[in-house]
């Protein structure tokens, strides 16, 4: 596959460290609220590209971390910590703000069918690990104690600023708006590895360490936790585009001067959803949320759609229109898969090949997910029987995520009951295991018998019988187990 580095500015190949394992690591929310569907954007995102990996043979671990200290209120060293800020806002404990928003977010994914990475880890489980990295920067002179604080001296580097897209005085964090100047940093572009001495003095979490009691920065935990759970390389750490800078800057300056070695091949960063009034955030009180969604009537998985349509590297813009467009484009494309018959016999193999290769052309492109879900759309107009174009989307929907077979089956059984009702037929009860697909070829069944079309109901009977269904016919219908 191709993806581009932000690192090197370039589309490259991508080719492992190791031939076993694929190393990935994701920044993960800061759980003070709840993930807007901007934060979304850029899971759904990462969540493509690490099934693409696994839809290509290989195998990945990927790491992930739970922001529930040290991350302030700005991305700079400055301002009171989010969690505490989210604490108080609610009247609850730090632990109970983190606990609650962590569950959310993971709701949240689910219902974007987001994989849950391998590995997810809270920073307030691995301080050791910070404080294993800080003595050793400290050691070798990388870092300095300063008003009780421990910085990492940016200046021992040959180059600090890896994603620079600017000027390196609009970088540097003193010189921004909003952002008061540290006197203790010896440059301005210095950064906190440990905090003993902070302004807000009501620090909820504060744990031992050799330099007095406190709690890491923010940057130092994703270094730290990828190293626990991935060792000393990593193949692909992502992002939403502005943690570019500081935040991913800082992971490379201390984790390379830990380690003495490069660190990370890839670096993936998704760029933002955006309003009509400008970029979605968190600290602006009201913003957009899953719930929101599905409270308006929307399938959260609408939104994936949305999302899948336009290119992880470009904004993207959020309007109600738009989302009401990709919610007819998939209302359509479910109604589409409905209409192929599931019993539709053996899938070609050939053109099962053919597809799949164009598919994995497309996704394999630097994650061109539109020209994926266009692959998809050529497979429903391919020549070809059912059962290749069901065995077709099957497959790319291990990667798009779109629960297109289920919403289908679920389709069909709508269909199924409505057709039974409209005919007079209504009054057939099927009763199982809560499957929609199987409950639709049961009452087909019972239909084909009652209409005393016999051969169909028996090549119903015998498709039922291969997927390890049995039917007990009943006096208001059929009901059925798994045997
Ligand atoms: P946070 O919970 O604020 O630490 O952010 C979680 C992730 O969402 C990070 O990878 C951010 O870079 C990303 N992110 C923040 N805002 C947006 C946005 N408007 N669009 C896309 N991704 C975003
Ligand atoms: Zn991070």
């Amino acid at each position: 596959m191709y993806l581009y580095n932000s690192a090197t500015r370039k589309k490259e190949l991508f080719v492992p460290n190791h031939p076993d394992i694929v190393k990935m690591y994701t920044c993960g929310p800061t759980v003070y609220h709840f993930a807007h569907i901007g934060n979304l954007r850029s899971y759904i995102m990462e969540d493509v590209l690490e099934k693409f990996l696994r839809w290509e043979g290989y195998p990945v671990k990927r790491v992930m971390n739970i922001t529930d200290v040290g991350h302030l209120a700005s991305d700079a060293d400055t301002g009171e910590d989010k969690m505490l800020k989210g604490a108080r806002r609610e009247h609850k404990t730090v632990m109970e703000i983190a606990k609650f928003y962590t569950d959310a977010f993971f709701a949240d994914c689910a219902k974007l069918n987001i994989k849950t990475p391998d590995v997810v880890e809270p920073a307030t489980a691995c301080i050791g690990e910070y404080i294993k990295i800080i003595t050793r920067l400290l050691d070798t002179g990388y870092a300095y104690q300063a008003g009780g604080n421990i910085y990492f001296d940016t200046s021992k580097l040959e180059r600090y600023y890896v994603f620079n897209d600017h000027e390196e005085e609009d970088l540097a964090v003193g010189v921004r708006d909003s952002v008061e100047e540290d006197r203790n940093k010896r440059s301005k572009a210095d950064f906190v590895l440990w905090f003993t001495k902070s302004k807000f003095e009501d620090q909820a979490l504060k744990w031992d360490s050799p330099w007095g009691v406190g709690y890491p920065g923010w940057h130092i935990e994703c270094s730290g936790i990828s190293m626990k759970h991935l060792g000393e390389d990593l193949d692909i750490h992502c992002g939403g585009i502005d943690n570019a800078f500081p935040h991913h800057t800082n992971e490379i300056a201390q984790s390379e001067a830990y380690l003495g070695h490069k660190w990370c091949n890839f670096w993936m960063h998704v760029h933002h959803l955006n309003t009509a009034d400008g970029k979605m955030s968190k600290s602006k009180g009201e913003f957009l949320t899953v719930s929101l969604l599905e409270e308006k009537g929307y399938d959260p998985l609408v939104y994936r759609f949305f999302c899948l349509q336009s290119h992880y590297r470009k904004a993207l813009v959020f309007s109600w229109e738009n989302l009401d467009n990709a919610a007819g484009a998939y209302q359509k494309l479910i109604g589409k898969i409905a209409a192929l018959d599931p019993a539709g016999g053996a899938a070609d193999q050939q053109v099962l090949a053919e597809y799949r290769e164009k598919f994995g052309k497309a996704v394999g492109n630097d994650l061109n997910t539109s020209m994926g879900v266009t692959a998809l759309y050529d497979a429903l107009k391919a020549k070809t029987n059912d059962a290749t174009k069901l065995a077709l989307l099957d497959s790319f929907d291990q990667v798009l995520s779109l629960s297109l077979l289920g919403k289908a089956a679920a389709k069909r059984a709508e269909l199924a009951a409505q057709a039974a009702s409209a005919s007079g037929q209504g009054d057939i009860v099927i009763t199982g295991e809560g499957d929609p697909e199987i409950d639709a070829l049961v009452l087909r069944r019972a239909q084909a018998k009652k209409a005393k079309d016999f051969a169909e109901a028996d090549r119903i009977r015998d498709e039922l019988k291969q997927r390890g269904v049995e039917v007990t016919d009943t006096k208001q219908g059929a009901s059925w187990r798994r045997v």
